[in-house]
């Protein structure tokens, strides 16, 4: 499932207030009869109404549905999308979409431009998409999963990842700035760095290494845990050392000693507080995460045995930060989202480690390595219609091909 946004400017006001009809019809059925649309899209209903529909359905936003009772039409994520691409448009937060640059499992990442120009990143979340590789094990499920029920699960990926990415940016920890959150999307400002995983050297692992251990545990004084740190999360700029600034660097090796590394954290629909029931788990994994990719990738071992979460814990009562797992629940993303949101990325076997385990035995080697994003591979069950995966790995973060909206 790719994002293509050409039909985006031929798309009329009608077009749209008949998608957002089927949008609302989805809700309480599982295929939206064709008068509800007609009902919900607040037109009446002559025959513009059902040109709407008819190109909706040829450009697969919306599918026509064939059921025992009536026909009618499914939103599809194509649809989803439009709607989406639609309000940031209108909210102005942007203004064209440009190159695919990521594929996840569950979420595609997009450049995008705001009116001036400036580049943006959208995510989109697609939690009812699945791998192959776990395709099987959630075939039965997926089939009797509903249009609401993606929807709705990708949707609170989104408010959940947007809520947690503000409060952390309003502390000041390195996360992109968030900009806009609508359905199953946000946007956010475009970090110019590549990921962890891309890096093959580090000049100082011990130092970069000592800076991630303290942002878990700075997260952890907050009271959260990432729950997916790992080396495509952490994306890692190369900034001039301004301590280093005073000495003018006598060769290129001096140069390179000037180069700091600074992480940026992404990807937090998985984030959890220190007092979830299996939080130390959480925490050990993230940890242990870091310290098997820097004994692999940059044979660093550190002397050091932890951090525990006992040793995070003991920090958070003597020196607390802002509650940042309570505050994001004030903000909207309640407990009860959080934890349909847990039960149903379990369900669909969402486990961000389990898979990088997975990507880390089979790459261990390969440098630059970019095939976290090429498991484009997907099953989308309804009504077997077939979507195409991606092949778009452009990494470059590629600024031509920015396709005006209308
Ligand atoms: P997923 O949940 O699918 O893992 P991520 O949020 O981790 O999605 O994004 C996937 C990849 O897309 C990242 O590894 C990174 O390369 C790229 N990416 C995501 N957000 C940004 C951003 N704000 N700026 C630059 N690249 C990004
Ligand atoms: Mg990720």
């Amino acid at each position: 499932m790719k994002l293509d946004a050409k039909s985006m400017r031929y798309l009329t006001g009608e077009d749209f207030r008949v998608l957002a009809g089927v949008e609302a019809g989805s809700r309480n059925h599982e295929v939206v009869p064709t008068p509800l649309i007609v009902q919900l899209s607040g037109l009446r209903g002559g025959s513009g109404v059902h040109k709407s529909i008819s190109n909706l359905a040829k450009i697969n936003l919306i599918a026509k549905v064939k059921n025992a009772k009536y026909d009618g039409y499914r939103l599809t994520y194509g649809g989803l999308d439009y709607l989406a691409l639609n309000t940031h448009q209108k909210q102005k937060s942007i203004y064209s979409v440009g190159n695919q640059i990521g594929v996840g499992k569950e979420s595609d990442i997009i450049v995008v431009a705001a009116a001036d120009g400036s580049q943006r990143i959208m995510k989109i979340h697609r939690l009812g998409r699945i791998s192959f590789r776990t395709v099987k094990t959630n075939r039965d499920y997926l089939r009797n999963r509903s249009t609401g029920s993606w929807m709705y699960m990708s949707r609170l990926a989104a408010i959940k990842e947007f809520a947690f990415m503000t409060a952390l940016r309003n502390n000041g920890f390195p996360v992109p700035e968030p900009i806009a959150q609508n359905r199953h999307t946000i946007v956010m400002s475009l970090i110019d760095a590549f990921p962890l995983r891309q890096i093959s050297t580090v000049g100082k692992p011990a130092q970069l290494y000592a800076e991630l251990i303290s942002m878990i545990m700075e997260l952890a004084r907050y009271g959260l845990i990432h729950g997916d740190f790992n080396e495509f999360n952490i994306l890692i700029k190369e900034e001039q050392d301004l301590k280093a600034k005073g000495k003018a660097p006598a060769n290129a090796e001096d140069d390179n000693d000037n180069v700091r590394l600074v992480p940026i954290l992404i990807d937090f629909p998985q984030m959890v507080s220190v007092d979830h029931v299996n939080a130390e788990m959480y925490f050990d994994r993230d940890v242990n995460c870091i310290k098997r990719y820097f004994q692999r990738r940059y044979h660093f071992t550190s002397d050091d045995p932890g951090p525990f979460f006992a040793d995070a814990k003991k920090q958070l009562k003597a020196n607390p930060g802002k509650r940042l797992d309570v505050e994001v629940e004030a903000s909207g993303f309640s407990r009860k989202m959080a934890r349909e949101l847990e039960k149903y990325m379990k369900e669909v076997g969402v486990d961000g480690d389990a898979d990088n385990e997975e990507r880390n035995d089979s790459n261990e080697d390969d440098e630059d390595d970019d095939d976290y994003n090429s498991s484009g591979e997907e099953d989308d069950n309804h009504e077997g219609q077939q979507e195409e995966g991606s092949q778009d790995q452009d990494l470059g973060l590629d600024t031509h091909k920015l396709k005006e909206l209308k």
